[in-house]
């Protein structure tokens, strides 16, 4: 057994048990082996009479999740393919009133919360309230023992990454951009606007938690 297949090993016990502690707050919950059987218990979430919306995500690119559901006729609001700001922002507020919103998480405790950092807000406000269901996916890497290792996570490891991305396409004048670490800044470029935990699921079963055993996002 290669160290590879012990970790495989441990995230699966871990997430077999972080799967139950989302149960007991009311999630929907499910653990999957890999990515193709994520994809396939996402596709069991869904229909093709349903409108299916998206917050931006690595972890959803790196499931071909978007590509699949326009290639296969599925109705979705598709943000990045909108022409300009204004169409951006109507197709914000169209996803929520979207049958299904897809995301992932930036942090989960092993006691099954989620914890999400965005600068505009529009992912996290979907995830609280509005599409009837949310599904989020989630690889293992994103698992940590408690709701402060969450936090610090999301802050400093989850959304300096994420600036990494934007500030290579965008000008951005964060701290983080520059150096890689977290300075907790007030500038109005910061993705760390909203800093929301989902505790609780309601109404239950809205939201179906699906963890991979696989390093998907960051
Ligand atoms: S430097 Fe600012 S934008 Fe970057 S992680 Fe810290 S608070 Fe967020």
């Amino acid at each position: 057994m290669t160290e590879n297949k012990f970790v495989k090993e441990r995230n699966k016990k871990l997430g077999i048990k972080t799967v139950e502690a989302f149960k007991k707050r009311h999630f929907d919950a499910y653990f999957c082996n890999d990515r193709a059987e994520a994809l396939n218990t996402v596709l069991s979430h869904i229909s093709k009479d349903d409108v299916i919306a998206w917050g931006g995500s690595t972890t959803m690119a790196e499931l071909g999740l978007a590509d699949y559901l326009e290639n296969n006729g599925y109705k979705t609001i598709n943000r990045d393919k909108a022409p300009d700001a204004e169409a951006k922002r109507k197709c914000a507020y169209d996803s929520f009133l979207a049958d299904v919103f897809l995301m992932s998480a930036n942090a989960i405790s092993e006691d099954g919360q989620l914890v999400n950092i965005d600068g505009l807000g529009n992912r996290v406000a979907a995830l609280a309230f509005g599409p009837k269901k949310v599904i989020v996916v989630a690889g293992m890497n994103k698992v940590v023992k408690n709701l402060e290792e969450a936090y610090t996570r999301a802050r400093t490891y989850a959304a300096p990454c994420n600036l990494q991305r934007i500030a290579a396409v965008a000008d951005n004048k964060t701290p983080c951009a520059a150096t890689g670490t977290c300075g907790d800044c007030l500038s109005p470029d910061s993705i760390c606007c909203q800093i929301i935990t989902t505790r609780l699921c309601r109404p239950a079963g809205r939201i179906v938690v699906i963890l991979v055993n696989e390093e998907l996002g960051y």
